[in-house]
């Protein structure tokens, strides 16, 4: 299954770690307005809420700049159920992965800067010699889809090369299977192929969400908090989604009474808890009815 998810490196000349698995055995420790514009040209423009930043490699120490969200000037609208966060007219998720364009080195966030001397020679030896830099940069003022899944592929390949912990990795496939819903949703029912499309960025979005959450199962106990950025009553919460979604309903209930009983949860949170408890109880008659 992993396989597939990493399909598309051997375009960047890392076609031999396509293969590879997203945890090996050592691990046991906004919609885009893009794509409805075609004939008309939209009033607030994708590229009014990004900016260049410059960033230095710590593989190949030359530096590149990146497009990165003004997150002053973007405004959030009502997540999703399972966190992903929406923005009006422009999808952020796409902006979230640093990648060199000179040496194939990506990550995310602070860590990006951060390796290990061991965790540096092991992205020289398997990314970077291998890595073909792209012959024409774009030209668009902002990220398509497909550029950004390319960045998010690339940086859970070096995840992987790197040892980099449980979290990091399902962090990134967390990302990617949120970045196929954005896909989905940007799809027009007129486009040639639509079904198809639809339900593959459906199946590709769970593969992804899948990683995640075996990920996050695993890094919350064997890392300490925050995983990710998150507190554990986030990640709780994350995680019952995920496990809805993937119906272990025995998980899903245990996180959702721990949520639940436990005073720090603030009382947004307990709400919508609640209505999850609600959808397990539902799917468990839905269930039993069906036996
Ligand atoms: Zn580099």
């Amino acid at each position: 299954m992993d396989q597939n998810l990493l399909s598309g490196l051997s375009d960047m000349g890392l076609g031999k770690l396509e293969g590879l698995d997203i945890y090996d055995s050592s691990d046991q420790d906004g919609k885009n307005s893009k794509n409805g514009s075609a004939d008309k040209e939209p009033v607030v423009k994708e590229e009014d809420f990004l900016f260049d930043k410059t960033y230095g490699c710590p593989v190949c120490d030359r530096e590149f700049k990146i497009k990165a969200v003004r997150t002053g000037r973007v405004r959030a609208m009502e997540p999703d159920m399972d966190l992903r966060p929406r923005h009006e007219h422009i999808d952020t998720l796409k902006y979230d992965m640093i990648a060199c364009p000179y040496c194939g080195y990506a990550g995310y966030g602070k860590g990006f800067q951060y390796l290990t001397p061991s965790q540096r020679k092991a992205i020289k030896e398997n990314i970077c010699g291998s890595y073909k830099p792209k012959k024409e940069e774009s030209q668009l003022p902002y990220y398509t889809y497909d550029e950004a899944l390319e960045r998010h592929k690339l940086a859970l390949v070096n995840a992987i090369v790197k040892r980099g912990k449980a979290s990091e990795k399902a962090y990134i496939c967390l990302k990617t299977g949120w970045l196929f819903r954005g896909m989905r949703e940007a799809l027009l029912p007129d486009e040639p192929d639509y079904d198809n499309k639809k339900l593959e960025y459906e199946q590709t979005e769970n593969q992804f969400l899948r990683n995640a959450y075996d990920g996050f199962i695993h890094a919350r106990e064997s890392e300490s908090f925050p995983i990710a950025g998150m507190d554990q009553m986030t990640l709780d919460f994350l995680l019952t989604n995920l496990a809805i979604r993937f119906e272990e309903y025995d998980t899903a209930s245990r996180l959702v009474a721990s949520l639940l009983s436990s005073k720090t949860t603030p009382a947004r949170i307990k709400d919508k808890t609640r209505d999850l408890k609600m959808m397990i109880l539902e799917k468990l008659r839905e269930q039993k009815a069906n036996e």
